[in-house]
């Protein structure tokens, strides 16, 4: 008997680990039912291998409804952990039908064959709805598509199973009372509790590989403006870069103009409420695939895969008429001088390319500010040092400091 109480306790031990890794990040909310999916989980076996007969009709309502809740709140953790959010229908329905039908086949028409399907269907019901919610899941990290296989396969274990118990206890069932002691109902049980422990790895695992990234985003993030930070643009930029399908990159370089006026007359804090904001504007302005980063105290970079730096300029064009247009300090308004280039192929990597935008970026300041000025475009790299005349558009402006250098 003692040996069967190991399958609890490794549930419950689950339940503590994810109950654990949810106080070291609260914002992971998904944790929480996990964690009570492994407590019902192991209550609904203790339940089972206690004294309690498991055929007796009291027993059977109580540990089927800690397997429903166990069921229902693993199918509800691992579909919150795939990003969706709130309680979807059939995880509030399919248990409360399957108790309900559980707990009339017990005490109203006593029928052991009955309760063993509907325990069986309705776990398998409830636990494939969380694999259909969670699906997008089977298209995430290697760990996030374990985590998804692992539970169709949980759910899809079901079906089986339970016609092979109805078969075996179809022979005995003129003496039902004789089912719980069988090796069949223990193995069937321990087939049950090898899912759940190897579930509770997966989810471990995966949820270790969560707070991983978690660290390696608020690294790679400024905490201000929620942009990423200069090693966030390094390591993003260089991979970008690695691939020959994001050319040709746009370069955008961007400063706030008369930002220290800002601070002299507000306050710092009010300072870092227009950073803020500004940054809020750039990050919404742009596509998910563009890079937008804080690099210096009041300076932002997008970098844009894809784009020319035709495109470039139309983007820093927006962005500057947003800023211009938004009322970023509550106060007076604020402006931003944009400097556009495109990364060339000889770049080793994106700061020659942002260095050639942050001069254009001068350019504007020196022509006025709250401008955009793009380098000239479609010229071969010329030898360092030469001075280029560049005409076109009279937006392009300031050539005298359009300096290229291959
Ligand atoms: P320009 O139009 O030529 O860009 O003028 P500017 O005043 O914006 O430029 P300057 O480089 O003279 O001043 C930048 C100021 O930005 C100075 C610094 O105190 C302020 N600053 C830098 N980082 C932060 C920050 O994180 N928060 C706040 N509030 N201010 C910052
Ligand atoms: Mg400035
Ligand atoms: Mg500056």
């Amino acid at each position: 008997m003692h040996l069967m109480l190991i399958p609890p306790i490794l549930l419950a031990a689950f339940a503590v680990t994810l109950a654990g890794l949810w106080l070291l990040d609260r914002r992971r909310l998904h944790l929480l039912p996990l964690a009570g999916a492994f407590a019902g989980f192991g209550a609904a076996i203790l339940v089972q291998v206690l004294e309690l007969p498991p055929q007796s009709a009291f027993s059977s309502v109580v540990s089927a409804h800690l397997y429903a809740a166990g069921a229902a709140l693993l199918a509800l953790g691992i579909t919150w952990r795939s990003g969706r959010r709130g309680i979807p229908p059939p995880l509030l329905l399919l248990p409360v039908v399957m108790v309900a039908t559980l707990a009339w086949f017990s005490y109203v028409d006593d029928r052991l064959l009955i309760r063993i399907y509907v325990l069986n269907f309705g776990l398998g019901l409830i636990l494939l709805a969380g694999a259909w919610h969670a699906r997008r899941l089977a298209d995430g990290s290697l760990a996030e598509r374990a985590l998804f296989w692992l539970l169709l396969a949980l759910a899809l274990h079901f079906f089986p199973r339970t016609l092979l118990t109805a078969g075996n206890i179809g022979s005995r069932i003129s003496d039902p009372a004789s089912f719980g002691g069988t090796d069949f109902w223990v193995l069937t049980m321990y087939a049950g509790a090898v899912f759940g422990v190897v579930i509770g790895i997966a989810l471990v695992l995966v949820t270790a590989a969560d707070l991983m990234a978690g660290l390696q985003r608020e690294r790679d993030t400024d905490a201000l403006t929620g942009t990423l930070n200069r090693r966030g643009l390094d390591t993003r930029a260089a991979e970008l870069l690695e691939q020959p399908a994001q050319r040709p990159i746009a370069l955008v370089a961007c400063d706030i103009d008369h930002f220290k006026a800002i601070n002299d007359q507000f306050g710092h804090h009010a300072g870092d409420l227009v950073l803020e904001r500004i940054g809020m504007l750039l990050r919404t302005s742009c596509r998910a695939t563009d890079l937008v980063a804080r690099i210096g105290g009041e300076e932002f970079v997008v970098v844009l895969p894809n784009s020319t730096a035709e495109e470039g300029f139309e983007l820093a064009e927006r962005l500057r008429r947003l800023v211009a247009e938004t009322d970023v300090s509550r106060g007076p308004p604020v402006t931003c001088s944009f400097g556009v280039a495109q990364l060339h192929d000889l770049d080793r990597d994106v700061w020659a390319g942002l260095q050639r935008a942050d001069r254009q970026l001068y350019a504007a300041k020196h022509a006025g500010r709250n401008r955009t000025i793009v380098e000239a475009l479609d010229v071969a790299p010329l030898p360092p040092g030469t001075l280029l005349a560049m005409g076109g558009a009279p937006r392009l402006v300031a050539p005298a400091l359009n300096r290229r250098q291959s």
